[in-house]
């Protein structure tokens, strides 16, 4: 997989997100939290199963086939809650207020149950694991913060904002030169925005 998936297909995981991709890998941490859809009033992590296949999908949870696949509720909680902390990461691109306690918690659950390991690849780099897929869920998401945090030193995190439509907050990655995109969708989060300020204002005008 290339940094760039102009004309390429797209990981079955990320199938959900049409517009504004990140490049690999942190489109995954786009599709992980854009797997809640407000918009569309949809949640890939709502159900147990489609949640468990989902994770697995995006190598996020793999359980070894030979060992029990312990309960999954207490996972399908954390996902869940770790999606909302990282959603608040994204937010803080564009928005100064600092994260609070309970963005943060679920993402200090991951780093509490997560085993990171240097790992030393063939190539003789020495990087920080554990690689995706992982067995874990917990492994997973810290793959996840790796990602971010790699990106976050290249720079290319800064352009990986929440849609400013309150309703919407959907992720996308903005390629514009002057990097002050602001909606996941001109032509409908924009717009909805637009004219519901237009409302706002029309009918505070006094007749
Ligand atoms: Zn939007």
């Amino acid at each position: 997989m290339t940094a760039n998936l102009n004309g390429m297909t797209l990981p079955s995981w990320a199938s959900h997100v049409e517009d504004k991709l990140a490049p690999m890998p942190l489109l995954l941490v786009q599709a992980f939290v854009d797997t809640l859809d407000r918009d569309l009033g949809t949640d890939k992590l709502a159900h147990p199963d489609e949640a468990r296949a989902w994770l697995a999908d995006a190598g996020l949870r793999v359980p070894d086939p030979d060992q029990p696949d312990p309960g999954f509720a207490d996972d399908l909680r954390l996902a869940r809650e770790a999606r909302a902390g990282i959603q608040a990461l994204i937010g803080r691109t564009t928005e100064p207020e600092p994260l609070t306690p309970d963005d943060l918690a679920p993402l200090e659950q991951v780093l509490g149950r997560a085993q990171p390991r240097l790992e030393i690849g063939v190539d003789g780099r020495v990087r920080l694991g554990p690689y995706l897929p992982a067995r874990t869920l917990a492994d997973g998401l810290l793959g996840l913060l790796l990602i971010i945090r790699d990106a976050q030193a290249d720079g290319s995190w800064d352009r990986l904002k929440l849609c400013g439509n309150p309703d919407c907050r959907w992720a996308f990655y903005d390629r514009s030169h002057s990097r002050r995109g602001a909606w996941c969708e001109m032509a409908s989060c924009g717009n909805r925005v637009k004219n519901r300020n237009l409302r706002a204002r029309r009918a505070a005008v006094p007749a």
